[in-house]
């Protein structure tokens, strides 16, 4: 099995890459595989997500934020937004749970 060439980084590669999913992705998108997008959201895709609600991967973690709070409006159900994610139900939870907390 061949390991993603981003140093440090313990995920096998995806299928015929040289790099595994997450960073191919970056790579691709962004030109950088350290592209953190903790802040960043393409809202084309978030909007084509949530109305499609078709399982995807390689989403920036905001992105998958706004998601799940998209399909929570749509009154999805946890299992459901995680499924589409691709995350735990565990996760969908503490992230509705934050959106609850007030603004500080
Ligand atoms: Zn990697």
């Amino acid at each position: 099995m061949r390991h993603c060439r981003i140093t440090d980084c313990p995920t096998p590669a995806a299928k015929r890459r040289h790099f595994c999913y997450r960073h191919y992705h970056r790579i691709r998108r962004h030109g950088d595989p350290h592209f953190t997008t903790w802040t960043v959201a393409d809202d084309q895709d978030v909007a084509t997500i949530i109305r499609e609600q078709r399982p995807t991967q390689g989403l920036t973690r905001l992105e998958r934020v706004r998601v799940a709070q998209g399909l929570t409006q749509l009154g999805l159900p946890a299992d459901e937004i995680a499924r589409i994610l691709t995350v735990t139900p565990r996760t969908v939870y503490r992230w509705r749970a934050r959106d609850r907390q007030p603004a500080a």
